[in-house]
């Protein structure tokens, strides 16, 4: 579904991240797991094409993304959840939804994908009118992930979604992921959190100093000495 390789993003003479490469098909869900300064988050913003890439490839569903900006990504299937989440915070949870809804794949579809979003965070549902910079952290993460499903995306990208939530409502939140890639959206995923996003992740990605160094599906993963010692604190 999601093809990316080639991709390379510098700050000044920084390497950030040099030719990493990825798959992601429908209904998956993929995490890519890095210490903090990995490159994970430049990673997720030039495949949405908010950072120069300049060899990139991406494609979705066999169409080529490489050289269309931000607005046409959207447009074409790929929605990013930022990191910080990216909300409009003096607007209502129903104005977040309806800008979500801006693009012309998803105004078609707006009541029906309001219905999902009601349906997977009904708490949003209660809220609509509320202002959203008096909700707490994770119903506003609620509203950044319900604003990115509305665009109609057949692959959302998210970065860092559970930072900042209590245990508890990260498990809420995964399990919306879940619920999620039961409508057929593949979901790529950066977490610090990586027990939690393995347990719901179907394959991983593992990057270090901005290279892509292993992968595999989640279980090999979780039984992976390395990957035990650095990310799952070596139990
Ligand atoms: P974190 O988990 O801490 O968010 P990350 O894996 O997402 O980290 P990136 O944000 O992609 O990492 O950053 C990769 C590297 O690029 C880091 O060394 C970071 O300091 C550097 N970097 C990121 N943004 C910029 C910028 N705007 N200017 C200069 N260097 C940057």
């Amino acid at each position: 579904m999601l093809e990316v390789s080639n991709i390379s993003v510098t700050y000044g003479q920084h390497h950030a991240l040099s030719d990493a490469a990825l798959h992601v098909e429908r209904g998956e869900i993929i995490v890519i797991l890095g210490a903090n300064g990995a490159g994970k988050s430049s990673l997720l913003k030039a495949i949405a094409g908010l950072l120069p890439s300049p060899a990139k490839i991406v494609k979705l569903a066999g169409r080529d993304l490489s050289r269309l900006p931000p607005h046409e990504i959207v447009e074409a299937g790929l929605a990013l959840v930022p990191e910080g989440r990216g909300v409009f915070g003096e607007l209502t949870v129903a104005e977040n939804l309806l800008l979500g809804a801006n693009p012309k794949r998803a105004r078609a579809v707006e009541a029906e994908q309001r219905a999902k979003v009601m349906t997977l965070f009904p708490r949003l549902g209660e809220r609509l009118a509320q202002t959203v910079r008096t909700m707490s952290g994770g119903e506003q993460q609620m509203v950044a992930i319900g604003r990115a499903l509305m665009s109609n995306p057949e692959i959302l990208l998210l970065d860092e979604p559970s930072l900042g939530l209590s245990p508890l409502l990260v498990r809420e939140l995964f399990a919306a992921l879940r619920k999620v890639r039961e409508t057929g959206v593949g979901l790529l995923l950066v977490e610090q959190n990586a027990r939690e996003s393995l347990a719901i992740a179907d394959r991983g990605y593992l990057i270090e100093n901005g290279k892509i160094t292993g992968s595999g599906t989640a279980a090999a993963l979780q039984s992976d000495d390395a990957v035990r010692r650095a990310y799952l604190g070596g139990l």
